[in-house]
């Protein structure tokens, strides 16, 4: 039986129009963008002025903070600006224009490196070197994850890939499983484990096997099936289905004994090594009813969305939603303006939503709310005491457990977009805990 949590559903998943189509190459873009926040941390400075030649690989942003991660050049060529732009986040974000000279000159500071004859602080550094964060779109820094307070028993390579339309990942294993398994063992080695976990969904069996006929996969490496079922993916969900154990409310999952990566981290922490290239590529999934041809792209960080469109076709349809990520947890955009980052998944191009919400419709207490919600929490209380404006109750009612990953939502009969409502007050909570802690309470 395969491996899962207590709650979710299996959502209607549309990864039938990307997932058999090989990946593909974009062609060379003329300017690159490279926002200074690709991470969750401290901000980046520039490296570079306006004026300078920088080459493929080389450094462009850095912080001294420990929980931070410097930004590369995907392409050579030279600073043409740095400032404000368009960012997934919808935020205006400081960045870094490169014009691409189309030359692909790689920096001197890139090369192999063997992880096998290294120490664990070195490869930490170069993990951090790398730039290398959640390329899944969580962005938190790995050489940071890589370096838990206390030990942990399992390292899981996230394979669950769970929102719908998205299968840049799946893509990965059918193409880069070599990369996968040596960027685990290479996880294995820095937290001094024998032994590796990669769970995968139900619906990926050619992607387990492509993984176990890997010359990487041996009798350490684990390959765990999990169940087909929305947010088999999320960390602590996924904690649960490969280990049995539950991460305890309000701590990290190092603290329940494991540390989850995801399969394009683990792909690039493998090319920090193999080659030594830093975080500059990733697979992107551009799908939705509204572009012509969905399809996946290995793309050179700093790459516009718009050119993106253009290579799957251009629209077909006038899109009403454009989404950074997946439909359940990703960020509706305004334009298509904002560059791929590290943390960019997918684009999905949606023409009509399949759902749409009513503020006002009265809860008919069905209970299908609570029943599938991942963290076992009440929904509809939630949304109430966030109506009510009420921090005690959304307290009472646990609200900083909710992963916010919109599955009340979407299956309400009611149409009440609850998780609209869970984020209202979620913030005010949060700021009311910090204020205890810091005055002790
Ligand atoms: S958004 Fe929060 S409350 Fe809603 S199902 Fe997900 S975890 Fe539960
Ligand atoms: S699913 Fe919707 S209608 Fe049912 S209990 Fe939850 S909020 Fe109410």
């Amino acid at each position: 039986m395969a491996a899962t949590f207590k709650g979710g559903f299996h959502i209607r998943d549309h990864k039938e129009l990307t997932n058999t189509i090989p990946t593909k190459r974009v062609p060379d873009c003329d300017m690159h963008i490279f926002p200074m926040r690709q991470h969750i941390g401290a901000p980046l400075k520039p490296l570079v002025q306006i004026g300078d030649k920088v080459k493929v690989g080389q450094k462009i942003a850095d912080s001294e903070e420990f929980v931070s991660a410097p930004v590369h050049s995907s392409v050579s060529g030279t600073v043409t600006d740095i400032q404000q732009y368009f960012h997934d986040s919808t935020a205006m974000v400081d960045a870094i224009f490169v014009k691409n000279d189309k030359e692909y000159t790689v920096s001197e500071d890139v090369c192999p490196k063997d992880y096998t004859k290294m120490t664990t602080e070195e490869i930490l550094k170069t993990i951090r070197e790398a730039g290398i964060v959640g390329m899944d779109g969580a962005g938190f820094p790995t050489h940071v994850k890589l370096a838990p307070r206390n030990k942990v028993d399992y390292v899981i390579i996230n394979g669950a890939e769970c929102e719908p339309y998205i299968t840049s990942d799946h893509r990965y294993m059918l193409e880069n499983a070599d990369d996968i398994i040596y960027g685990l063992k290479i996880a294995m080695k820095a937290l001094g484990l024998s032994d590796g976990h990669i769970g995968v969904e139900l619906n990926k069996p050619d992607g387990m096997e492509a993984l176990k006929a890997s010359k990487e996969y041996g009798a350490n490496i684990h390959i765990i099936a999990l169940k087909t079922k929305y947010p088999q993916g999320a960390e602590k969900q996924l904690i649960k289905a490969v280990t049995g154990r539950n991460v305890p409310a309000g701590k990290l999952p190092a603290d329940a004994g494991a540390v989850v990566v995801n399969v394009a981290t683990a792909v690039a922490i493998a090319n920090a090594f193999k080659t030594g290239m830093p975080a500059i590529e990733k697979n992107v999934t551009v799908s939705g009813d509204a572009v012509q041809n969905p399809s996946n792209f290995r793309v050179r960080t700093g790459v516009p969305v718009k050119f993106l469109i253009e290579q799957a076709g251009g629209f077909k349809n006038e899109p009403e939603k454009i989404i950074s990520g997946g439909p359940m947890m990703g960020i509706s955009q305004y334009n298509t303006d904002y560059p791929v980052t590290k943390t960019t998944s997918s684009v999905l191009t949606i023409s009509k939503a399949e759902k749409t919400y009513d503020p006002d419709s009265p809860c008919i207490r069905c209970g299908r709310c609570v029943d599938h919600c991942p963290m076992r929490l009440m929904p509809f209380k939630l949304s109430e005491a966030s109506r009510k404006d009420d921090i005690e109750m959304a307290r009472k009612y646990n609200i900083l457990e909710c992963i916010e990953c919109g599955l009340c939502s979407y299956i309400c009969p009611a149409n009440k977009n609850l998780l609209q409502f869970i984020r209202m007050i979620k913030p005010e909570v949060m700021k009311k805990v910090r204020e205890e802690q810091k005055n002790g309470k």
